[in-house]
């Protein structure tokens, strides 16, 4: 190589370095803000975690910029934020109610934390009855109403279905398994399969509203095995433990382990079904440009969410379930696949697209799992120098 071409490719490397930087500073301010706004923690245990927090969220976030992947360093803070939300859901519920067997009194009091799976069956029967069936604290405390429809409506507008990749803290579990694996065992599971959410989705919401009670939490939520759960006092908890189970080892564990695919959330998960219309008002989409295209359906096989297949290539357009991860658009051989603003030609910038989309998206990862994951750490530190998780 002649020295003159090193010297163009040096500029080259040194001109893309200074702009990932100059890209990766709105975030290292906003997240130094973030942490520290409150003031300084107090004590080793407290400063370590925030310190090791700032600089994974902002060296992922770099790690994007610089190498325009997506997927990989999304689903670093997403599967961590999954397992440290799980370390910190239960060390604080001990910490305030003294277990994590969910009583007749604690949910009389409203001390049941709120989660985002619960929307769905809330808003319809609120709507109709005026009831709301689901206790929870409205304002302060552990995971509060209005926090939790403060975060879902912002994500759902900047996002859409992206909720279920960037923001939804069980979804990293079924991410995580489903990547354990180099290859999948079974590689075919039929289309009919991916309409059972929306199934789910309209039987849970009849029955809450008639029986003005959450269905999916009593009965089929498979997270309930790793967070809270009702005292086994009569024959119907027996069957609803052995629901809870099966489904988490089966959906949530087993099926991704075998297929490399999220089945929790692409096969059963009714929030992500509901969570999915919303595709339709928020500004972005992962488009397809056919002129590109050479059907080779690699992206169809990478996507696990099953929001790809041979029509909607054709199209040009991913199904109603796309997550926006970004695994498609890392994959494919031909570059076909982009982040793209609706309203824009597909000779958009897509490389501007992308910025545009992963600043919001990374943001509401940081904001959801952030604090979980700076607990997270600060639980493993107690338990290593105290030999308790709790305070
Ligand atoms: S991976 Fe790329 S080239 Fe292959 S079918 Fe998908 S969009 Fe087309
Ligand atoms: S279509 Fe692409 S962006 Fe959407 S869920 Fe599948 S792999 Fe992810």
């Amino acid at each position: 190589m002649s020295e003159s071409l090193l010297e163009a490719l040096d500029t080259k490397t040194q001109r893309r370095l200074t702009s990932t930087i100059l890209l990766t500073l709105p975030m290292v301010l906003l997240t130094a803000f973030m942490y520290v706004g409150g003031g300084m923690p107090h004590g080793w245990r407290a400063t370590v975690p925030m310190i090791l927090t700032y600089v994974f969220v902002n060296v992922l976030f770099f790690q994007m910029l610089r190498t325009g992947r997506t997927d990989k360093y999304r689903a670093a803070f997403f599967i961590t934020m999954a397992i440290t939300f799980i370390i910190s859901f239960m060390t604080n519920l001990i910490e305030m109610r003294g277990s994590l067997v969910l009583s007749a009194a604690d949910m009389a009091k409203g001390e049941t934390p709120f989660c985002h799976m619960v929307i769905p069956m809330t808003i319809i029967p609120a709507a109709l009855t005026r009831t709301i069936i689901f206790p929870g604290r409205i304002l302060g405390g552990f995971a509060d109403v209005a926090t939790m429809f403060t975060l879902w409506i912002g994500a759902t507008l900047a996002l859409g279905r992206g909720f279920c990749s960037w923001g939804c803290f069980y979804g990293g579990l079924d991410d995580g398994f489903s990547r354990l694996r180099k290859k999948p065992l079974i590689k075919k599971i039929s289309e009919r399969w991916t309409y059972l959410p929306y199934a789910v989705l309209v039987a849970i919401v009849l029955l809450s509203a008639l029986t003005l009670s959450p269905t999916y939490c009593a009965w089929l939520c498979p997270y309930k095995a790793v967070t809270e759960f009702a005292a086994i006092t009569s024959s119907t908890v027996v069957v609803q433990t052995i629901l809870f189970y099966a489904l988490f080892i089966g959906l949530v564990i087993v099926l991704p382990i075998l297929t490399k695919k999220r089945t929790q959330c692409g096969l059963f998960c009714p929030f992500g079904a509901f969570q999915s219309f919303s595709n339709k008002i928020n500004p972005f989409e992962i488009r397809i440009n056919r002129d590109v295209c050479k059907d080779c359906q690699v992206c169809a096989q990478k996507c696990p969410t099953f929001s790809l297949d041979r029509n909607s290539i054709e199209n040009g357009r991913t199904r109603l379930s796309c997550m926006k991860c970004g695994r498609c658009v890392d994959t494919c051989p031909k570059g076909a696949i982009a982040y793209h603003v609706k309203g824009t030609p597909l000779t958009f910038n897509s490389q501007r697209a992308r910025l545009l989309f992963i600043y919001p998206a990374f943001l509401f990862l940081v904001v959801f799992g952030g604090g979980m994951i700076r607990d997270g750490i600060y639980r493993i530190l107690l338990l290593i120098s105290t030999g308790s998780m709790i305070r």
